[in-house]
């Protein structure tokens, strides 16, 4: 029996029309190029259903709402369907492809976001390749992970960053070795997989309801006040992006505007600028007034990851010292402890 893939199309440029404005979705689009599509008459590939999101959206657009929906999506189809595809904008992809496996609780089956940097109408789309090559991916290999595929590497979603505003490898997973990578055969590296959940409940998903959390992204001479404002009630978490091993200024006023949001119970995750590497604390000056002004290190996690762990965490009314534990602590594959 042909296996058979759920392809949820959220919107973004795989789908998009040239307008005078600018590339915006268009509804039915997509789906009529893709039923024309003769790759896909092959025997060797899966059934698809294609679920159209209404409205569609360009990814800047997305929200949490959004990953829900998707999430929800995903949940309702889980037991028809052998692997899930989300068609999605390159831009916020990231943040979703590092939501999805929180919310997605006991996962067992490949889900699999994607996209394009050229439409699909277009002669040289990257779209054609990028959409055979994960239907191929989430029908015949068991992976029980949301991944992200993109310029030929399949990446664990919680791991990827978008690095290239137009070039056709736009992604890239720099603290974790991709999980598949697709030239003439389709490799999975199975060692790098997490095992599937082995407890034998059906896949829930986690609502994310908290909102107030955010990124600040830290340069040389930012305004102590600058800091203390974002700080303000009701921000719950920051996700504190800060230099090399995650250093920041010692300056007083602001080493005391974190101190006094984190003894007020906001969490402060300090994730690295660096692209790669790791975040560690006591390794200058600099990093361990952070630490002793109650932030704490975000470790490897990539900026979208430690903000979609956040979004996840503070959804499920945990005391805050359970909300620190497990922002330090490998949930998904999204950290290297
Ligand atoms: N602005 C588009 C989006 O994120 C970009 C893309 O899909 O490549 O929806």
């Amino acid at each position: 029996m042909r296996k058979r893939v759920y392809i949820a199309y959220t919107g973004g440029t795989i789908g998009m029309q040239k307008l005078q404005d600018g590339y915006a979705p268009a509804p039915g689009y997509l789906e009529e190029q893709i039923a024309a599509m003769p790759e896909l008459k092959s025997d060797s590939m899966p059934e698809y259903t294609i679920h159209e999101y209404d409205p569609l959206l360009d990814s800047s657009d997305m929200t949490p709402a959004d990953w829900l929906k998707i999430a929800r999506d995903i949940a309702e189809h889980y037991d028809q369907y052998d692997g899930f595809i989300v068609l999605h904008g390159t831009d916020t992809m990231a943040y979703t492809a590092s939501a999805l496996p929180f919310m997605l609780r006991g996962l067992k089956k490949p889900v699999i976001v994607t996209g394009s940097q050229i439409p699909l109408c277009e002669v040289r789309s990257d779209a054609r390749a990028n959409l055979i090559t994960v239907m191929l991916i989430a029908a015949g290999f068991a992976i029980p992970e949301v991944c992200l595929y993109f310029g030929h590497q399949l990446l664990r979603g919680c791991r990827s960053v978008k690095v290239n505003a137009d070039g056709f490898d736009a992604f890239a997973s720099p603290n974790y070795p991709p999980l598949g990578t697709i030239g003439i055969d389709i490799e999975i590296h199975w060692n790098l997989i997490m095992p599937p959940p082995n407890s034998p409940k059906r896949l829930q998903v986690q609502e994310l309801s908290e909102s107030m959390v955010g990124t600040l992204r830290l340069f040389p001479g930012i305004p102590a006040r600058v800091v203390r404002n974002i700080l303000q009630p009701p921000l719950k978490g920051l996700v504190l992006q800060a230099y090399g091993v995650g250093n920041g200024p010692t300056q007083p006023e602001f080493i005391a505007a974190l101190q006094e949001a984190t003894e007020r119970g906001v969490v402060i995750v300090d994730c690295t600028q660096c692209l790669q590497g790791t975040v560690s604390l006591g390794d200058y000056v600099t990093g361990s007034a952070l630490a002793r002004a109650g932030v704490i290190s975000g470790f490897d996690m990539t900026t979208e990851a430690a903000l979609a762990k956040m979004f996840y965490l503070f959804s499920q009314n945990l005391p805050i010292e359970t909300v620190k534990q497990l922002m330090q602590a490998n949930l998904q594959g999204e950290l290297t402890v």
